[in-house]
């Protein structure tokens, strides 16, 4: 993996796109006392993802962000491009995808307010994708090929832990190292997992407890309700029958009744004609007796007129 151009905009000293080719072999950048030379290196250390202000010369992040001159405002933003050549065919995560592009891109922004933008080949990355490029490499933010002013006496007072931990980067089994871990933290989450599916099933196992004892009753309900339907359609069956022959008895009891009524009407009318004709009779009787009276009312009238008379002869003579 080379180094191919750095391209630097609104970063410390460089206001304007600045371009920095990296040719075939050794390049120099020479120039006057602060000019900005170191400001390339902290490019370099930016855009491949360091964290600290302070390994950058600056008391905050934002101090990167061009501060402004006595003829230009201060910037809104930095920016930082790296282009590597991908000759190994390294293979990188772009997004969701993993591939290995002949060029990489790599792409740091800062705004103002402290937002900030991570690229590869112009796809929005994770600060993590951008440090992966750099594993095995020997290179990177934290690494010792990139040594800054007065670095070198760190590296020489280094502790033997942070020289085995160069020693490692080079030997380039800091990724397996990185993986590791990752690894181990997979583990444990895993286990953790594992714990809370097992409180899960207990849970489950209780719920499902009571669930079955649940089901046990909800079954012997379903079995009481059915019966208590058989039964109450058998006892309604029996009220219905019982009912029915009610019905019929009712029925027949009514069409005997209708019969003896019938024979009352008969024989109401037959003694109604009896009485009337025993009316005609007695009406025929009273006439007669009227008449008897009247004959005998004009017979006793002509015998007291001849009773009379014959007084009246007897007393003549
Ligand atoms: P030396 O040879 O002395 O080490 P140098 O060439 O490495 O110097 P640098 O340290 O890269 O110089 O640059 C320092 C310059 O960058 C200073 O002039 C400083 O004002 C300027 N500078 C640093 N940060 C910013 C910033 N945020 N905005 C504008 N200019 C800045």
């Amino acid at each position: 993996m080379k180094l191919k151009r750095l391209i630097i905009q609104g970063f410390k000293s460089f206001k304007d796109r600045t371009i920095i080719q990296f040719e075939e072999g050794i390049t120099g950048i020479v120039g006057p006392n602060g000019c900005g030379k170191s400001n390339i290196v902290d490019a370099l250390f930016w855009v491949m993802g360091e964290q600290s202000a302070k390994h950058l010369r600056g008391a905050s992040m934002k101090d990167v962000i061009f501060a402004g001159s006595s003829k230009y405002n201060p910037g809104a933003w930095a920016e930082v491009s790296l282009i590597l050549g991908n000759e190994a065919g390294k293979h990188i995560h772009i997004g969701q995808k993993v591939c290995n592009p002949t060029e990489i891109q790599l792409t740091r922004k800062l705004y103002r307010n402290g937002e900030s933008e991570y690229k590869i080949n112009n796809t929005q990355s994770r600060l993590r994708d951008i440090q992966e490029v750099f594993m095995d490499t020997g290179a990177g933010s934290k690494s010792y090929s990139i040594i800054a002013q007065g670095e070198i006496n760190r590296l020489v007072q280094a502790k033997p832990e942070e020289r085995r931990t160069i020693i490692e980067e080079v030997a380039g089994i800091t990724k397996f190292k990185a993986r590791k871990k990752e690894s181990l933290r997979k583990i444990d989450q895993t286990h953790s997992n594992i714990a809370r599916l097992n409180d899960l099933k207990n849970e489950i196992e209780k719920n499902l407890r009571s669930l079955k004892s649940q089901a046990e009753r909800a079954e012997k309900a379903k079995s009481l309700k059915e019966k208590i339907k058989k039964n109450d359609l058998v006892t309604n069956s029996h009220k219905v029958y019982d009912l029915l022959t009610k019905l019929k008895q009712g029925k027949g009891s009514v069409s005997q009744k209708k019969l003896d009524l019938a024979e009352r009407i008969e024989e109401r009318e037959s003694i109604e004609l009896a009485l009337e004709e025993e009316k005609i009779v007695k009406d025929e009787g009273i006439q007669k007796i009227e008449s008897l009276q009247d004959d005998f009312n004009r017979d006793s009238k002509e015998l007291a007129s001849d009773e009379s008379k014959l007084q009246g002869f007897y007393k003549i003579r």
